[in-house]
């Protein structure tokens, strides 16, 4: 074949070698500047499809992409590109277009700039308005949360809600109340999985009371109040339950308690032990000594006061973990550090 422009024989394209088609058909109109909102609160760029968090770079092609076609008679067109910023807004970019016809590959290079624009995204816009559609409320069972389960609960709240932002999902405010935890979350779903996936991870129950808030579009918008009741105690807390003093050794997916009398365990749900009460007790490490009266007597490591230990501990053990309450010294079956958290 011969190009009918230079009468060069190899490959054509409509009739013109690779060079003439180049010349006579320019791969982009090339814009003098690309202008691009960004989010001035969480850094996302403003696409045709919606706010979206990448980095400049990856913004910089898909706004190409978006707003760049190929001309014809090219099919397809990507893009590269060198940035030299000439300050945190703007950016003098050189860019290569390179379209594609058929099997054949036209370079055209450009400089254009890439503005910036401060604005807000949808979803930083909500948050400065403090918006909200559900409330997650966090309790104790009969009891407030202690601090170490405020600081956890925040923290996997803060990191659930992290890996969904991309999703709309965001705490617009959280509130320590009543011995618990309030957030105000941006959707009622986020409000109702962040429940179960608490109750997962801490144990407890989960409801949920929808109120009607008012209309949007002629639609019933609901606002969602998601509770989650983390368990009444914790593993190695002491109470009494029926008459009988305790030692907690789990609490979910049950109650599991141990009868510090007889070393009995017993399993419950949790709203079955909503009765037991706490009891102030200490579990430490005690040597014991055997008078030759035949009882076994732990002694308090700081104090030096000595009681019989129920039941009694096997034979010539010289130390025990015991539970030391008002009531009298119990062997344990947890290790001394149980209850520290
Ligand atoms: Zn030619
Ligand atoms: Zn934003």
């Amino acid at each position: 074949m011969f190009c009918v422009e230079c009468g060069a024989e190899g490959p054509t394209y409509e009739g013109l070698c690779a060079k003439d088609f180049a010349k006579k058909h320019a791969v982009v109109r090339a814009p003098e500047v690309v202008d691009v909102e960004r989010c001035a609160s969480c850094g996302s760029f403003r696409f045709r499809s919606g706010w979206s968090k990448l980095d400049r770079d990856l913004a910089a092609t898909r706004l190409f992409r978006e707003r760049i076609p190929a001309e014809r008679p090219y099919e397809r067109v990507t893009f590269t590109f060198v940035a030299r910023e000439e300050d945190a807004n703007n950016f003098s970019l050189t860019v290569k277009a390179v379209g594609r016809f058929q099997d054949l590959e036209s370079v055209q290079g450009f400089r254009t700039r890439l503005r910036i624009k401060p604005s807000l995204c949808d979803n930083c816009q909500k948050q400065k308005g403090r918006y909200y559609e559900g409330i997650l409320q966090v309790r104790g069972e009969g009891r407030e949360l202690t601090p170490p389960e405020v600081r956890a609960v925040r923290t996997f709240v803060a990191a659930r809600v992290d890996r969904s932002a991309e999703d709309g999902a965001f705490v617009s405010r959280m509130e320590e109340v009543h011995g618990g935890l309030d957030f105000y979350v941006s959707t009622n779903a986020l409000g109702k999985n962040l429940a179960r996936d608490i109750a997962d991870a801490f144990g407890g129950s989960v409801s949920a009371s929808p109120k009607l808030f008012g209309q949007k579009q002629g639609r019933e918008v609901f606002r969602v109040t998601s509770l989650v009741r983390l368990p009444p105690f914790q593993v190695g807390d002491v109470v009494r339950h029926k008459a009988r003093v305790a030692e907690v050794m789990a609490v979910r997916p049950f109650v599991v308690l141990r009868d510090l009398a007889s070393g009995e365990e017993r399993r419950f749900k949790a709203k079955e032990v909503r009765s037991a009460r706490r009891l102030d007790a200490e579990r430490f490490e005690a040597r014991i000594e055997r008078p030759t009266t035949g009882e076994a007597i732990a002694v308090h490591p700081e104090s030096g006061e000595g009681r019989p230990v129920t039941p009694r501990p096997k034979e010539r053990a010289a130390r025990a973990v015991v539970v030391w309450t008002s009531e009298g010294a119990f062997l344990s079956a947890l290790p001394a550090d149980a209850s520290k958290n």
